[in-house]
């Protein structure tokens, strides 16, 4: 199936993702933070899953303020979780709504911008682990109550630099070619299970603290806010894009029509 899909065009429908339940790493804060406000505002039941409880309770709060449907709030910290929390998570989750419809890892940490003579060991550890290892564990304990819904969607949030290396990027540009591959590679899996795709998807430059970390020289005030991209996550979450699975797909530009 092809994915003509034009992000800057797209008019989600209010009740797009009514009755689905969606849970959303890093949902305190920047762009995770969005993509939970715009899938509660068309109509899902959001998981808020990050590690400032302080943050996730604003999220859900603001959710409740807009008359949003209930969310809930998943406490788990990513660097530090073990294997008991992912499968607390996952059982609370399958006991409250029996099946999860839409899992989006975004929580990530950028490390530190370093030539790879200097980079430092631990940090290489911990952004490899946050980044990547941990959306493997989340994935891992969440494919049952996926594969629990008629229509489940995975995305893993990618980045420019996971598809292209660049110097000095180190940890964190490797991470997202490894969130490439572990999207590919469970996509390629799932691939006779018509009711679950999977899909990688870059924001592109996005007014976020991350953003700053990375360019603190940039004019903050040229980029789009993190609401201005939600309509990829949206259309990837929602009924439209039943089919398109093992994609690596853009927020900020015409998708070129993937073949198969
Ligand atoms: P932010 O720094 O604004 O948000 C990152 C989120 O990840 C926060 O909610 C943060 O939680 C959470 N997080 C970090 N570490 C952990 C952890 N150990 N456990 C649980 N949660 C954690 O960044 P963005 O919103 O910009 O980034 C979101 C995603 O988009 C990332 O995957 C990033 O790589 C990607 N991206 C962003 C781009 C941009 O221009 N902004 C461009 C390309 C990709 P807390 O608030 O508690 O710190």
């Amino acid at each position: 199936m092809t994915a003509n899909f034009d992000p800057a065009g797209y008019q989600p429908a209010p009740a797009l993702l009514a009755g689905r339940v969606i849970a959303i790493t890093g949902a305190g804060d920047g762009i995770g933070r969005a993509v939970a406000l715009a899938a509660a505002a068309h109509g899902a039941e959001v998981v808020l899953v990050g590690r400032t409880v302080k943050k996730l309770e604003a999220v859900h709060y603001e959710i409740t303020q807009r008359g949003g449907p209930e969310a809930s709030i998943a406490p788990l910290d990513l660097e530090k979780a073990l294997a008991q929390d992912y499968d607390t998570l996952a059982a609370a989750l399958m006991e409250r709504y029996g099946r999860l419809d839409g899992l989006v890892h975004n929580a990530a940490e950028l490390g530190v911008l370093s030539p790879i003579d200097h980079y430092d060991m631990a940090a290489w550890c911990r952004v490899l682990h946050v980044n990547l290892t941990a959306a493997f564990a989340l994935t891992q304990v969440l494919l049952p109550a996926l594969r629990a819904s008629a229509d489940a969607s995975v995305i893993y949030t990618s980045s420019g630099v996971g598809r292209r290396g660049r110097a000095f990027w180190g940890a964190y540009a490797v991470s997202k070619f490894g969130i490439e591959g572990l999207s590919q590679v469970l996509a390629d899996e799932l691939s006779g299970t018509a009711n679950v795709r999977v899909n990688a998807l870059n924001p592109g430059a996005t007014r976020t603290r991350m953003r700053r970390k990375a360019f603190p020289g940039e004019d903050a005030a040229k980029l789009v806010e993190p609401a201005g991209i939600t309509g990829s996550y949206l259309w990837l979450l929602g009924p439209g894009s039943r089919g398109v699975t093992g994609q690596s797909l853009d927020c900020q530009r015409q998708q070129p029509a993937p073949a198969g």
